[in-house]
């Protein structure tokens, strides 16, 4: 009998009158999920998400399914509201969840698209505990920190466990063990470890091995410190993963272990890897996989072949990474540009096209509040192509505008992406259809040509929270443009916007030589905008946001396209033609031809 079912036992008929409380979602039994909870120690910004999606990644390499969760202690109800140059890019899911950018990292190394299941933080954890308190969910106790908000978050991981069926579910706490935010998420694990029963859970703690200059030696104490506090919370790490500049040694390896009750054998290394593609590698070489099967007894899941076939699949792209040996540079137009996790996923969705066409993809950050008409062109030397990314609010818009009507105007290769898309519309209708005075309402509310402006549904709408047009949305493609030859006649791409192009200005460009190639089935959304092949070698814009999609092995096609066309035009020589996936009309990822 396990714990927690002399737990039920002692509670039943008990009416309400008890210091338990164990919510349980239908079709949940105790014992039959596996989880994996990972927790800082020592400091922050350690790569702990990417820590853990190179260990989830190592299980599903197995064959054994895995459903990873994000635990964030902020009080935000999701990170829409968070400003993306202080705690990094906001990531859009498919269901319209807007969450951490370690969302991103998740989806990108295990290749799935995750759900608002797969993400929580305090806000929509306490927000749920306090609806059920005004509905009378508590019976008339005094509802706790605990039991009833660790239940809700034990609750949350388990309607992930049933939702997915998935073997494993793996858990990241955000922040480290001692802040005051993610202290009930730890205590909630800890429960969750009693009520799971020994092998159900497996804790993994990620700590940090000081390598100081002076002393030029190893030293452990910080990581036993960081370690201990985790276990005066109650919880005994079953793996230790050392974060470190070099290789941890044995002896530093042994002293952790001492001090913590973890065999040496489960004391890892997590030394700093030239690329994160090799990750996994690193932690199957150390055998931090084995040690997890072991603790949770999955050794029947394993699949020996899959492995070998998902590993060669990664390492295969490691070294495509590493071994590209032509470079382009790509200019980034933003604001703040110094701030890179702003723009993880389109670094990362070059770096996949990049890998897919054999070349290294160099960014250039050029910030375009000071940019004009007359020094766009110098600032913009030497690069081969160009990315305006999404925005908000006016700062720049005038310089992304100068960039747009360079590119436009001197065939650099150009992809604009949501407010890009938007500034090239404006750029369009000004430098081209002749409206001189037309803009965004998001910057001008009074201009006179309002070719940008709020999207019908949008307009009664309060509130800044989760009210824009959020999410996957399925899009129509206009057959004959470039855009039929990257998607067929259909694709679905994610959106965050609340502005779109002016549906009673779409006479007037198309007239003039843009083209509209991707429209929602439903209303008239601009999705995809482009010059013909003819007029400009690639200068294309979308409302969407395809770097969200874009995954190491399948590459994102406007990216795969922007970059194509940023070879050509770098190297005289480069003569190979792209053949999009769904003109190969196969589903596998695209590849290229030589002509002649
Ligand atoms: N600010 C623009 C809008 O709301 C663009 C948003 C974006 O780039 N994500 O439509």
């Amino acid at each position: 009998m396990m714990d927690a079912d002399r737990i039920f036992d002692a509670i039943r008929d008990r009416s309400g009158d008890t210091e338990f409380y164990l919510p349980l979602p239908a079709g949940y039994k105790l014992g039959s999920a596996k989880y994996v909870v990972v927790l800082g120690t020592v400091m922050s910004g350690l790569g702990k998400g990417i820590f853990s999606s190179s260990l989830a990644k190592c299980l599903q390499d197995k064959g054994l399914t895995v459903a990873p969760i994000k635990l964030e202690g902020y009080l935000n109800i999701d990170s829409g509201t968070l400003n993306p140059f202080r705690h990094g890019e906001v990531f859009v899911l498919d269901d319209g969840t807007e969450c951490d950018m370690d969302l991103g990292t998740y989806e990108r190394a295990l290749d799935l698209d995750l759900t608002r299941l797969n993400f929580t933080t305090s806000g929509q954890i306490y927000r749920r505990v306090l609806d059920r308190e005004r509905t009378g969910g508590y019976l008339g106790r005094d509802v706790q920190m605990i039991p009833h908000v660790t239940g809700e978050v034990k609750n949350h991981v388990r309607e992930l466990a049933v939702a997915t069926q998935a073997d494993v579910v793996f858990i990241e706490i955000g922040g480290t063990v001692g802040d005051v935010e993610n202290a009930y998420y730890i205590e909630a694990m800890r429960q969750l470890a009693f009520e799971e029963g020994q092998r159900g859970v497996c804790f993994v703690a990620l700590t940090y091995v000081m390598e100081p200059s002076i002393l030029g030696e190893q030293k452990s104490k910080a990581a036993q410190l960081g370690v201990r506090r985790l276990m005066e919370c109650g919880i005994q790490p079953h793996i230790i993963a050392c974060r470190a500049q070099n290789p941890v040694t044995r002896k530093v390896r042994e002293k952790i272990a001492l001090f913590s009750n973890v065999p040496p054998d489960r004391v890892f290394s997590m030394h700093d890897c030239e690329s994160v593609y090799l990750i996994p590698d690193l932690l199957r070489g150390a055998g931090y996989d084995k040690a997890v099967i072991e603790w949770l007894s999955l050794e029947a899941a394993v699949d020996e072949q899959v492995e070998q076939q998902a590993r060669q699949a990664w390492s295969g792209y490691a070294a495509r990474l590493r071994d590209a040996t032509r470079q382009i540079t790509i200019g980034i137009m933003g604001k703040y540009t110094a701030v890179r996790d702003a723009y993880a996923s389109i670094i990362k969705a070059l770096e996949h096209a990049g890998v897919h066409l054999g070349c290294k993809v160099q960014l250039r950050w050029v910030d375009t509040s000071e940019m004009t008409d007359e020094n766009a062109a110098a600032a913009l030397q030497g690069v081969d192509g160009i990315i305006i990314p999404g925005a908000f609010g006016t700062r720049g818009a005038e310089g992304k505008i100068a960039c747009l009507k360079h590119a436009r105007t001197t065939g650099l290769p150009c992809l604009g992406i949501c407010y890009g898309f938007q500034m090239a519309v404006i750029e369009f209708a000004r430098n081209v259809c002749g409206m001189t005075d037309a803009n965004s309402t998001e910057i001008d509310s009074e201009c006179r040509y309002q070719v940008i402006n709020v999207l019908p549904e949008q307009k009664k709408i309060e509130g800044l929270g989760g009210t824009m047009r959020l999410g996957g949305q399925d899009i129509v493609i206009k057959p004959g443009t470039l855009a039929s030859r990257m998607f067929g006649t259909r694709t679905r791409m994610r959106f965050r916007h609340r502005y779109e192009v002016d549906p009673r200005y779409l006479g007037r460009f198309e007239a003039a030589g843009l083209v509209f190639s991707g429209k929602s089935p439903r209303a008239e959304i601009m999705n995809i905008l482009e010059l013909p092949v003819d007029v400009h070698p690639y200068y294309v814009g979308t409302q969407a946001h395809p770097e969200l999609i874009s995954r190491p092995l399948r590459p994102q096609p406007l990216f795969l396209g922007l970059v194509h066309a940023a070879l050509r035009r770098a190297y005289d020589e480069y003569d190979e033609v792209l053949v999009y996936a769904a003109e190969a009309n196969s589903t596998s990822a695209p590849h290229t031809e030589q002509v002649g």
